[in-house]
C-alpha cells in the first residue's frame, strides 16, 4: 500500500482524505514514478469541489516530480532512476503515481527536482499566455492579477523578460515585495484601491495592452475596462469565482477588445509542444533567467491545510505537497 489522498464526494478541504491506496500499476506506454514533490495547483480545489467534475472516487493532483521506478510496456526514451517532472497527469497527489510517458519530461541536470515540480504547471502556463495566447513584446503594458501567486511571479518575470511594463495587482504588503521582486512595475493593492482607476492613472488613461486574469468573478468587469482599444481580456482562472455570462456587445463599447479562455491542454497536446515549451522554461530556469519561488510546503497528510491556505489567500508562489 502507499499513502495517498483521496477524495470521495466533492466538497470542502475536509473531502480530501489521506489514506492509503494499492499502489498503482502502470499500463502500456506508462511509467511509474516515486513522487517526491506533488505540486499544488487552484485547478485541484475545482476538482475538489465539483465546479470541474471528475468521476468519484479520484486521486487528486496533476502535477508533479520524482524518479521513475518502473517503465510500462513500450515505454522508450526513459529509464528506471530517470528524475521526471508532469503537469498532466492526474493522480499525482501519492506516493506513487502513472503517468503517461509523453506526459514526463526529464529534468534537465542542474535543477533540482522540487524546482521541477513547482515550475512545470504555472510555469507551462505563464509561457504559453506571454507567447502563444498574446505574445508580449517591448513596450507593451500587461496588467498581471494576482501577480503574487503561483502563475502570477512567472507571468510577471516572462511578461518582463519580454520588454512588457508590468502593473500587478495584490492583496497585501509582503505579496506587494514579492510582484516587485519579480519585476513588477506598479503594483496595486486590489483590496485597498479600486484597480480600475489605478490602471487609469498610471496608464495617463491610456490602458494596457493586454489583461492576464485568473481571478475571474471579482475582477473581469474591471479587467475589461483597463483595456486599450483593441486590447486583449485573458481570463484563464478563476480562483475568485466564475464569471457570469458576458454581453459580447461590451468588447464593441470597449473598443473592439478580444476575449479570450485559454487553458493549459491545448497548448502542450502535442508531444512536440509540450516539449518545447518545457525546453524553454527549463533552460530559462536552469540559465537563472526565470526564478521560482516555493511559498510552502506541506506533508502530504497535511492537504486539508494546504487547500485552506491556497483558498485563503494565505499563500505566495507555488504550494508543495510531500509524501512522507
Ligand atoms: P495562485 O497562487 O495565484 O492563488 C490564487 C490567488 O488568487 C490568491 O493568492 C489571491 O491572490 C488571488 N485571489 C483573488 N481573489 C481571490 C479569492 N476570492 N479567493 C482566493 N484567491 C483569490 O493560484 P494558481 O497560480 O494556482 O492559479 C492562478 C489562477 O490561474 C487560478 O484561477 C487557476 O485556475 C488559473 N490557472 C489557469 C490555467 C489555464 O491554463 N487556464 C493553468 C493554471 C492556473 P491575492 O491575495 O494577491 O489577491
Amino acid at each position: 500500500m502507499v499513502d495517498a489522498v483521496v477524495v470521495r464526494a466533492t466538497g470542502g478541504p475536509d473531502v480530501l482524505e489521506f489514506g492509503q491506496i494499492d499502489p498503482p500499476r502502470p499500463g502500456a506506454g506508462e511509467v511509474l514514478v516515486d513522487v517526491e514533490a506533488a505540486g499544488l495547483n487552484y485547478i485541484d480545489t475545482y476538482h475538489r469541489n465539483g465546479m470541474y467534475a471528475r468521476e468519484l472516487p479520484f486521486v487528486p493532483g496533476n502535477e508533479g516530480a520524482g524518479v521513475v521506478a518502473e517503465l510500462g510496456e513500450g515505454v522508450t526514451g526513459l529509464a528506471v532512476g530517470d528524475r521526471v517532472a508532469w503537469a498532466h497527469a492526474p493522480g499525482s497527489y501519492a506516493r506513487q503515481a502513472v503517468v503517461p510517458a509523453g506526459s514526463a519530461f526529464p529534468v534537465p541536470d542542474g535543477v533540482d527536482t522540487e524546482t521541477a515540480a513547482a515550475a512545470m504547471l504555472q510555469g507551462l502556463t505563464a509561457h504559453y499566455l506571454v507567447t502563444s495566447t498574446f505574445p508580449v513584446k517591448p513596450g507593451d503594458t500587461v496588467l498581471v492579477h494576482a501577480a503574487a501567486g503561483g502563475v502570477g511571479l512567472l507571468l510577471t518575470q516572462l511578461a518582463k523578460s519580454r520588454g512588457g511594463k508590468v502593473i500587478g495587482t495584490v492583496s497585501t504588503e509582503e505579496k506587494a515585495a514579492l510582484a516587485t521582486g519579480a519585476g513588477a512595475d506598479e503594483v496595486i493593492r486590489y483590496t485597498e484601491v479600486d484597480f480600475a482607476e489605478e490602471v487609469a492613472r498610471i496608464t495617463g488613461g491610456t490602458g494596457v495592452a493586454v489583461v492576464y486574469d485568473g481571478v475571474g468573478r471579482d475582477t473581469f468587469d474591471r479587467s475589461l475596462t483597463c483595456l486599450s482599444p483593441r486590447g486583449y481580456l485573458v481570463l484563464f482562472g478563476a480562483s475568485s469565482g466564475a464569471v457570469a455570462p458576458v454581453d459580447p456587445q461590451r468588447l464593441n463599447a470597449g473598443g473592439s477588445l478580444f476575449l479570450t479562455r485559454p487553458t493549459l491542454a491545448h497548448h502542450i497536446a502535442t508531444p512536440e509542444e509540450f516539449r518545447r515549451r518545457c525546453e524553454e522554461l527549463f533552460a530559462a530556469i536552469a540559465g537563472g533567467r526565470l526564478s521560482v519561488r516555493v511559498g510552502a510546503r506541506y506533508p502530504l497528510a497535511e492537504v486539508r491545510r494546504a487547500h485552506e491556505d491556497l483558498e485563503g489567500r494565505r499563500t505566495t508562489g507555488k504550494v508543495l505537497l510531500i509524501p512522507g
